[in-house]
């Protein structure tokens, strides 16, 4: 922790907030208090945007080649320092070591994937159909971009922003969740050691993220936002993007409904159960929120669930043999308690868990509910916590409008062994992304978003740098 940057990281260089304030960092999994870092105020949220509008020209014009290599440099030093950054990770956020080392392979891989598309930006030239003029297109940078992210992977919602941002040329002010500034903290030290250039990326950690965020919206210099969070946080920030006709990718909430048909492999389904709602201890946008399963397996399907789930050892994440860490905070927890309480009065069964245990440290239960009213609250709301709620379904059709009636659309997850069915299921559900006997859906060479409320625009894979770059087109006569 000692080496640990906790300034704010403008122009290249280390800096307290200009009024000096201080804003502690937890630790989830005792409420101690890690540490303290800067808390940014709009002055110095000016002072970022200042360094990044500076440094645009100049770093648009770097060879692609070199944009590359730093990103390749980084990959690599993140990789070398797998054990501390998972470490940092795991102290600010909770989830436990092997999963934070899952985190920083994750993270790194998109610096990698993008310093691979940066040399493979392209262009092209063409006669138009009147045959007397041409057409000459580029590809631009978009320009400085304000970067928000969340607190439930605090190294890969960073790197999937900044890998296409630094490949296209565009220069960054990124603003961390205040829960998890160190790892993005950590993160701008490895690119500066990697060679990144002053003022390309700058790091604003802050208690007060609208105060900081909206005059960069406004100003009209800040030319793109890349957010990833909550819908109702990403509805305010379209809205005040709308001011200054800034472009906008969107990252937002999911409710994704996990579907398991009567001719699925069971094993399958339980293992992939496991995944989808328990990778980051159900505090994902893409954790399995609602589980339909045929009437015919449902109660196999909950028993074989609740069995893996009840076996899973909750506790520190630092500590060995951990599975399930902490939740991010008491406000995260209360919300689970009140989520899995509404679903219990309104006849739930509990299979497992739903009891908050005594003591220090934001711990939850991994939990299975069965018989779930669909009425329930936690059907409408990311659950954000380790507990699993089972309805039933009789037949395909009532099951896919069952799934597609909610205002998000990120991911689903079908199981079945049917071909037909499996293609067919998919193609109807209303997300951008499907598990199809699979828990598991990211991954950085494939293009991760959602449709409906769930987002706008796609991060990874081809298209993803394709968020930070404008066309530019040149009319030029044949002579
Ligand atoms: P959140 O409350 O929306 O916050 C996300 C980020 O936005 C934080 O840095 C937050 O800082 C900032 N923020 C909040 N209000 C703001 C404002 N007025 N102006 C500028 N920034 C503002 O979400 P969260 O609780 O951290 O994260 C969980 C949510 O993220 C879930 O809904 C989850 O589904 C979603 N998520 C989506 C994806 C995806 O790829 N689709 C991935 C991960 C998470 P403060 O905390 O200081 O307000």
């Amino acid at each position: 922790m000692t080496d640990t940057p906790t300034q704010l990281f403008i122009g290249g260089a280390w800096v307290d907030a200009s009024d000096g304030a201080t804003m502690p960092v937890d630790d989830p999994a005792t409420g101690e208090i890690l540490c303290h870092v800067a808390d940014a105020g709009p002055k110095d949220a000016a002072l970022a945007e200042e360094a990044a509008v500076r440094a645009q020209q100049e770093w648009a014009r770097t060879a692609p080649r070199v944009r590359s290599e730093i990103l390749r440099r980084a990959y690599e030093i993140i990789i070398e320092r797998t054990d501390e950054l998972a470490h940092l990770m795991t102290s600010e956020m909770g989830k436990p070591l092997a999963e934070a080392r899952g985190e920083v392979a994750y993270a790194a891989e998109f610096f990698r994937w993008f310093s691979e598309e940066a040399v493979r930006i392209d262009g092209g030239l063409a006669t138009l159909p009147d045959g007397r003029n041409r057409m000459l297109l580029s590809r631009r940078p978009v320009g400085p971009c304000l970067l928000i992210t969340p607190w439930n992977f605090p190294l890969a919602m960073g790197t999937r922003k900044i890998g296409p941002a630094v490949a296209a040329g565009c220069t960054m002010v990124l603003k961390p969740a205040p829960q998890t500034p160190l790892s993005s903290l950590a993160l701008a030290a490895i690119l500066k050691e990697a060679g990144l250039p002053d003022g390309v990326l700058n790091v604003v950690t802050t208690s007060r993220a609208g105060e900081v965020c909206e005059p960069l919206l406004r100003g009209g210099r800040i030319r793109k936002l890349s957010f990833t969070g909550s819908t109702a946080v990403g509805q305010l920030l379209l809205a005040q993007s709308a001011h200054a006709v800034v472009r906008t990718s969107m990252e937002l909430g999911g409710n994704a409904p996990f579907v398991v048909f009567e001719d699925a492999d069971l094993d399958k389904a339980v293992d992939g159960a496991m995944v989808a709602k328990m990778r980051n201890m159900g505090e994902a946008c893409t954790a399995a929120n609602r589980f339909f399963v045929h009437r015919s397996v449902a109660e196999e399907f909950g028993r074989r669930l609740a069995e893996r789930m009840g076996a899973l050892v909750v506790g520190p994440g630092t500590r060995d043999g951990v599975d399930v860490g902490p939740l991010i905070d008491r406000t995260g927890r209360a919300k689970v308690e009140e989520l899995v309480a509404d679903a219990v009065e309104r006849g739930a069964q509990v299979l497992v868990g739903g009891r908050t245990p005594e003591g220090p440290g934001c711990f939850y239960p991994p939990t299975v509910l069965a018989d779930v009213d669909p009425a329930s609250r936690l059907m409408g709301t990311e659950i954000f916590g380790p507990v699993a709620a089972i309805l039933t379904f009789d037949d395909e059709d009532e099951v896919i409008r069952r799934a597609n009636d909610t205002p998000w659309g990120l991911v689903g997850y079908v199981f079945t062994e049917g071909l037909d069915r499996a293609l067919r299921v998919s193609e109807r559900l209303e997300v951008g992304m499907v598990g199809l006997n699979t828990g598991l859906v990211s991954n950085p060479a494939a293009p991760f978003g959602g449709v409906k409320q769930s987002g706008l625009g796609r991060e990874g894979g081809r298209v993803g740098i394709d968020e930070f770059l404008e066309y530019q087109y040149l009319a030029v006569p044949v002579s």
